[in-house]
């Protein structure tokens, strides 16, 4: 059975990544991938480019982010949830963003969950 091989976590110059949204598609179908989630910590910003950039290279790209959380059951620490498969229009992502209300710089800002899941079925398509 031939198994497709995924990278559903990496990170664009949207957040803490060197590369374009292009550039990682570009990337990711020459290290033969099937397909890519754009995970950029506490953004979406670059989801429409890394989707523009997966249909002009006939690629497979899958909506991601990477929110950090407080974790608290047994001690404070923090924790990276990844989210997949959502849409970047969702009135849910809307929200969880306009709360963290603050400058790409502070991304990795610590701050607390609201009571939403965020992670999704993973959208097979093929
Ligand atoms: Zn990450």
């Amino acid at each position: 059975m031939p198994y497709k091989t995924v990278d559903l976590h990496c990170h664009s110059y949207y957040s803490d990544g060197t590369f374009s949204p292009e550039a990682l598609v570009i990337e990711a179908k020459k290290r033969g991938l099937w397909a890519l989630a754009l995970t950029d910590h506490d953004s979406i910003d670059g989801i429409s480019l890394f989707h523009q950039a997966g249909k002009k290279h006939g690629f497979e790209t899958i909506t991601g982010i990477e929110l950090a959380a407080e974790y608290t059951a047994f001690q404070k620490q923090e924790i990276h949830i990844v989210g997949l498969g959502f849409s970047p229009f969702s009135q849910a992502i809307a929200e969880i963003l306009e709360k963290r209300h603050f400058p790409a710089k502070n991304a990795m800002k610590k701050w607390f969950l609201p009571s939403i899941k965020l992670v999704l079925p993973f959208p097979m398509r093929k």
